[in-house]
C-alpha cells in the first residue's frame, strides 16, 4: 500500500494481517506439542499498565498464545519472578511490564530476561545486540514504526530520518532500526535547541516522547511522513504527541488510537511465537 500526501497510515488493517500469520503460526507450533506461552511480570497498580497488560492478555488470547500474568510488588520480587521464568521451559516469551517501584531500573532488572525470551527487547544485552547488528528481538514498539513505514512503502534509503525521544526502549531502538535502514538518522531529545528547525527537515517524523501534541504543524514540512508513538491520557481521551493540525501540512501521519499501537501488540505476540519455533 502506498500514502497518499494528508493519508492517514492507520496501524489497524497491518494489525489484523501480523495477527493472521501469528496466528497461524502458534496453531502449527502448538499442533506439534509446543505451545506459546508469555509471561508478563508486573509490579504496579498503575491503571494504565493493568489496562495495557489486560489487553495483551486478550490479543494473546485471540492468536492462540498462552498468557500468565505475574504480580509482584518490590524489585526483589521482580529478579525472583525472572530468574524463575529464565528457567521454565514453557515460557518462551518473557515482558518486565512498567513502572516499576521506586529505585529500580527497567535495564538493570531486565538483564535477567535471556535474549531468545526477551520478546519486547527490554534487556540491555538485546539493545546491544541490536546496535550491533546481531539478531534480536527489538522492542516492539520500535519495530512498529519501521512495520508501519514499510507498510506504506515510504522510503528510507538515502532520507532523512528525525527521531524525537531518546528512551532505551522507543528512540534509541528506533534510530537504530531506521540507520540499519540507510536512513540519515538524527535524534532530538529535551535539551535540542530549536526542535523546529531540525524537525522540519525530516523526510520521515517519528515522535516518541510522552508529550501531549508538543509537534505542532510549525515543526513540520510538506512532504514529510510523521509516525507519532506517543499515548497520552489526556480529558479529552487518549492523545499522541503530535497536534492533529499536523495533518493539514504532512504528507502523512500516523493515528492516535490505531496506529502504532495495534501494530506493537500484533508484533509484540508474533516475536513469542518466533522465540517458540527458535526454542526448538
Ligand atoms: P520516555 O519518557 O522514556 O522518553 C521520552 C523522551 O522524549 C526522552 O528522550 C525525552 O528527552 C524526550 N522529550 C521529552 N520532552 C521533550 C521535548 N519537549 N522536546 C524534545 N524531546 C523531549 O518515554 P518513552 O520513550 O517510554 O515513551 C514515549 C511515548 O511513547 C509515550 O507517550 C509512551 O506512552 C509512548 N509509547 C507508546 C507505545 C505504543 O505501543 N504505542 C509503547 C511505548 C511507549 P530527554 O532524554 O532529554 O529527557
Amino acid at each position: 500500500m502506498t500514502a497518499q500526501p494528508g493519508s492517514e497510515l492507520s496501524g489497524r488493517e497491518l494489525a489484523t494481517q501480523i495477527r493472521a500469520t501469528t496466528a497461524a503460526r502458534a496453531a502449527e507450533l502448538a499442533a506439534a506439542g509446543r505451545p506459546p506461552r508469555l509471561a508478563v511480570v508486573t509490579a504496579t497498580d498503575d491503571e494504565a499498565s493493568a489496562s495495557y497488560v489486560r489487553s495483551i492478555a486478550s490479543a494473546a488470547a485471540r492468536v492462540g498464545v498462552a498468557c500468565d500474568v505475574l504480580r509482584t510488588s518490590t524489585a526483589n520480587g521482580i529478579s525472583a519472578t525472572l530468574a524463575q521464568l529464565a528457567d521454565d521451559p514453557e515460557v518462551q516469551g518473557v515482558i518486565l511490564q512498567t513502572p516499576l517501584p521506586d529505585g529500580a531500573g527497567l535495564a538493570d532488572l531486565a538483564t535477567a530476561i535471556p535474549p531468545e525470551k526477551d520478546v519486547d527487547g527490554a534487556s540491555p544485552a538485546s539493545l546491544g545486540r541490536l546496535a550491533a547488528g546481531l539478531p534480536a528481538f527489538p522492542p516492539a514498539t520500535a519495530e512498529a514504526v519501521l512495520a508501519l513505514l514499510d507498510h506504506y512503502q515510504v522510503e528510507l534509503r538515502g532520507r532523512h530520518a528525525v527521531v524525537v525521544g531518546r528512551s532505551v526502549v522507543v528512540g534509541k531502538p528506533a534510530a537504530h532500526l531506521l540507520l540499519d535502514r540507510h536512513a540519515t538518522v538524527t535524534i532530538c531529545h529535551s535539551r535540542t535547541p530549536d526542535l523546529p528547525a531540525i524537525t522540519r527537515q525530516a523526510d520521515v517524523l517519528v515522535v516518541a516522547t510522552g508529550r501531549a501534541s508538543l509537534i505542532g504543524p510549525e515543526h513540520v514540512s510538506p512532504g514529510t511522513t510523521v509516525v507519532d508513538v506517543g499515548t497520552n491520557a489526556t480529558p479529552d481521551g487518549l492523545a499522541g504527541d503530535v497536534h492533529p493540525a499536523v495533518a493539514a501540512v504532512a504528507a502523512a501521519l500516523t493515528p492516535v488510537p490505531g496506529g502504532v499501537g495495534p501494530v506493537t501488540t500484533a508484533l509484540l505476540l508474533r516475536h513469542v511465537v518466533e522465540a517458540t519455533a527458535m526454542a526448538g
